[in-house]
């Protein structure tokens, strides 16, 4: 089944055209965005893959003009990837916050629409974009089925203990203030690749995913089920990221409150957009910047690193923990997949944990590959497993289609 998988962010829509059912892995045909939505000129990308790509500049005011672009390059004959004979047959959507209604990918109706607007409040900077995408995707394509794929869903399995914070119980029944997670749909798909690979039954094995990107966040899965998980009520929360600070004391905000008189906003745009590696560094919240400018002798780039790994493993430690133990420790997205440094200072004297890291095979990875890093004598493996989030969002949404399709 051909599936159009949107993913709609405040000023961007990002898109993948994948054939679900061309191989069990699914085949991406075309991939492509348009960033700075509402600017002066906006940036307009089509990938077709294994063609030639397109860069282009166009003013593009709102995401409805923004879907229009896509699907008249999609549906453009010229570009031999819609026709008659290969239609788009469903529509999957990224949706950041699902609260606590959704525990699995839905078709999109009425009640759902109104469901994703009631956790605005949850996802401010989420929610909206991904319902303003939702809506012009399904004027441009209203008669096929359009399905919602949930950041939060996998999360869902946590234990109480594990998503109460301790905070009046009235604030959780009142405001529904509790652990949410993220990257779920990243979790979800390294987990199930590394039991694919391995052909370890999920039931009997206990994994921690690290997913590391710009946004980051750690993972403890039991049985194929998320247990814990580092980001909390929003993305904020956990791990040290490019630009947001994760865990820190929450007095903090009190205090600078009080001696930089700072704002609501201040603080937001404080702790979102200027902390993190960018905030510890002074210079830039991109990882390859950072381990560039250390090389060099910046002191500050290498504490920004340091930190990071640094948080990484005390989630692995507490993770550990968490589990009782653990078969296998994954990597994942732009820093896990591609930065042996990242893994190996994460990893660094956990031997009491039984782990270790195979340095020629953590220094030798094939790109874009599964692999093994972890020595033969390492109590649990460690593998880099590129992730698919988009690949996730098509395979549930074919099958809820399908479903839909067959059912009376
Ligand atoms: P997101 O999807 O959250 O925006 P990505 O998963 O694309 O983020 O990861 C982006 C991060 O990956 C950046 O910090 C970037 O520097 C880092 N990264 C990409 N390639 C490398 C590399 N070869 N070495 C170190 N870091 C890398």
């Amino acid at each position: 089944m051909l599936v159009l998988v949107i993913n709609c962010g405040s000023s961007s829509v990002k898109y993948h055209l994948i054939e679900t059912e061309e191989t069990a892995e699914g085949e991406t045909l075309c991939k492509g965005m348009i960033e700075r939505i509402g600017a002066v000129t906006s940036i307009v990308k089509h990938e077709p893959v294994g063609k030639r790509h397109i860069k282009d500049s166009k003013v593009i005011s709102d995401h409805n003009e923004a879907m229009q672009e896509i699907m008249s390059y999609l549906l453009d004959e010229k570009n031999e990837l819609v026709s008659d004979e290969v239609k788009i047959e469903a529509v999957g959507h990224r949706v950041v916050h699902g609260g606590e209604m959704f525990k699995d990918s839905v078709l999109i109706d009425n009640d759902v629409l109104e469901a994703i607007e009631e956790a605005f409040d949850l996802a401010p900077l989420h929610n909206p974009p991904n319902l303003k995408g939702i809506e012009a995707a399904k004027k441009h394509l209203p008669d096929l089925p359009h399905v919602a794929v949930f950041d939060t869903a996998f999360h869902q399995t946590l234990p109480r203990r594990a998503y109460l914070y301790g905070i009046p119980n009235r604030l959780y029944r009142r405001y529904k203030i509790r652990r949410y997670g993220f990257h779920g749909t990243s979790h979800y798909y390294v987990s199930r690749q590394y039991y694919k690979i391995t052909d370890l039954p999920k039931e009997e094995t206990r994994v921690i995913s690290c997913h590391l990107g710009n946004g980051a966040s750690v993972t403890a899965i039991d049985g194929g089920r998320s247990v814990d998980t580092s980001m909390g009520f929003t993305p904020l929360a956990g791990l040290v990221m490019g630009t947001r600070s994760g865990d820190i004391d929450p007095s903090i905000l009190f205090y600078l409150v009080e001696k930089e008189e700072l704002s609501l906003n201040s603080l937001h745009a404080l702790l979102n957009r200027h902390s993190g590696l960018l905030g510890v560094s002074g210079y830039a919240s991109d990882m390859r910047d950072l381990i560039s400018e250390a090389h060099n002798g910046d002191r500050r780039c290498q504490q920004a690193i340091d930190l990071f790994c640094y948080r990484v493993k005390q989630y692995i430690g507490s993770y550990y923990a968490v589990l009782n133990g653990c078969d296998a420790i994954l990597f994942t997205a732009g820093i896990g997949e591609n930065s042996p440094l990242v893994r190996k200072k994460s990893l660094e004297n956990l031997d009491g944990l039984g782990i270790e890291l195979d340095d020629k095979k953590n220094e030798s990875v094939t790109p874009g590959m599964v692999e093994k890093i972890s020595s033969d004598n390492s109590r649990a493996d460690v593998y880099i497993v590129p992730t698919n989030e988009e690949l996730v969002i098509a395979i549930d949404t074919a099958k809820i289609a399908r479903a839909t399709r067959h059912s009376p």
